[in-house]
């Protein structure tokens, strides 16, 4: 797709989702330049199955600006299984006033958003390759974030031990959920009272598609009231054999 096209393509995406006013020409050109470099590097570093441009532009940017867009000012966050940069490099282009912090365990994808970053110029991105479960461990990481947020990394009731020890007393856990965020979050009540969260509420987003096509990609918010017992996170093989 020519640069013109693809500028008009997204800014009709931003719009149509109430976003316009999030973008500008230099952030729908970084726009453009992210998606040049991440389907070229595609083959490399397997980043995406999405590779039609409309449904990148709604299903990576759309969906990723919608959470840049409810995000308090100024707040420091962290993106648990970033992989390709979702919703790490968005978030970060469009609120320049937060600084994210993004892991993955995968040291091939860190390598390709640190680049990535470095190549939009985002100096409010730090890109880690770590273990969430590990980093929640860290003096370093546990508790020193407003926000822990993820996209298609884990169930909730999984998700929840991984990202509820890195969010301050007083912060929020911010999952991006399909269809079945009802049903996770209930699942997950037990994991989240365990791991010091209260007042969970799931909050629907709505994409709407240049077609018409409606999308639910609701969003789980978990309240962090207390801190995290020093027995969590637990290694991975018990997180996912035996789920709080
Ligand atoms: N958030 C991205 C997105 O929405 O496009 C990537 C989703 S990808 C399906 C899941 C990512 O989570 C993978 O890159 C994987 O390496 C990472 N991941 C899974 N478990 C993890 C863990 N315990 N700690 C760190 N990263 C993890």
């Amino acid at each position: 797709m020519e640069k013109k096209e693809f500028i008009s393509a997204l800014t009709q995406a931003f719009n149509k989702n109430g976003l316009g006013k999030m973008l500008s020409l230099e952030k729908s050109e970084a726009f453009f330049a992210l998606t040049e470099r991440m389907l070229t590097e595609n083959e490399k570093y397997n980043l995406t199955a999405i590779t039609d441009v409309d449904m990148i532009i709604l299903n990576h940017y759309v969906d990723c600006a919608a959470l840049a867009a409810r995000l308090p000012k100024g707040s420091k966050i962290i993106d648990v299984g970033c992989g390709a940069g979702f919703p790490t490099l968005p978030v970060a282009m469009l609120r320049p006033d937060v600084k994210i912090t993004a892991v993955d365990s995968t040291e091939k994808r860190i390598n390709y958003v640190k680049e990535t970053a470095e190549l939009l110029g985002l100096s409010n991105v730090e890109a880690l390759t770590m273990r969430a479960e590990d980093g929640g461990r860290s003096p370093e990481f546990r508790e020193k974030f407003d926000i822990a947020t993820a996209r298609a990394v884990a169930n909730m009731r999984v998700l929840t031990e991984l990202c509820l020890p890195f969010v301050k007393v007083g912060g929020e856990m911010l999952a991006m959920k399909g269809k079945n965020a009802e049903f996770e979050l209930g699942e997950a009540k037990r994991a989240i009272a365990t791991l010091g969260g209260r007042g969970a509420t799931v909050e629907s987003i709505v994409l709407k598609s240049a077609s018409g096509e409606d999308f639910s990609h609701p969003l789980i918010r978990v309240s962090k009231k207390e801190k995290t017992p020093s027995a969590y996170p637990r290694p991975f093989a018990q997180i996912s054999k035996k789920p709080l």
